[in-house]
């Protein structure tokens, strides 16, 4: 059995500015609309439910209300070199330079702010943070970047 949640239909969605370093058009500093979603895989417990998912909505919301209006700053290993210094980000990355109000900036511990890498850090980071019952076998972070397209990353537990 699935359950399904829908960060376009229960507007958890934020809008955030990024760059994906080296692609010939995502280089540059641009903007989305991003949806969060996720997928329960698993059998009914005793009370005939999956589980309860308010604790998962929660979660999604504040991450959405975490990045709401941010930039997103890759800052794990990886691409980018990240610098925080005197409430200012410097960003070096692929031949250029970025500086920002450090209080605009989301940094995340990720290589780069991809849809793929973004649903896999949230992913583990909602494994770490929830307690799911041992009937769920798997679950499922989706990240759309705009209606219509974006990444999924899937964890079986
Ligand atoms: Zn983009």
């Amino acid at each position: 059995m699935k359950l399904k949640l829908n960060g376009w239909d229960l507007s958890i969605t934020f809008a955030a500015a990024h760059f994906i370093p080296g692609h010939h058009k995502c280089a540059r500093l641009h903007g989305h609309v991003y949806a969060l979603h996720c997928e329960i895989e698993g059998d009914e417990g005793d009370d005939h439910m999956v589980m309860d998912f308010t604790e998962i909505k929660r979660f999604l919301r504040d991450i959405a209300d975490t990045l709401d209006h941010h930039v997103l700053v890759p800052g794990g290993d990886g691409i980018a070199k990240v610098e925080v210094k005197d409430e200012e980000v410097h960003v070096d990355v692929a031949g250029k330079r970025y500086m920002f109000p450090a209080e605009d900036c989301a940094i995340i511990d990720v290589p780069t702010t991809s849809a793929e890498e973004l649903s896999k850090f949230i992913l583990d980071w909602l494994i770490k943070e929830v307690k799911f019952p041992e009937t769920v076998r798997s679950v499922s972070i989706g990240v759309d970047e705009g209606k219509g397209q974006g990444a999924w990353c899937t964890r079986d537990l």
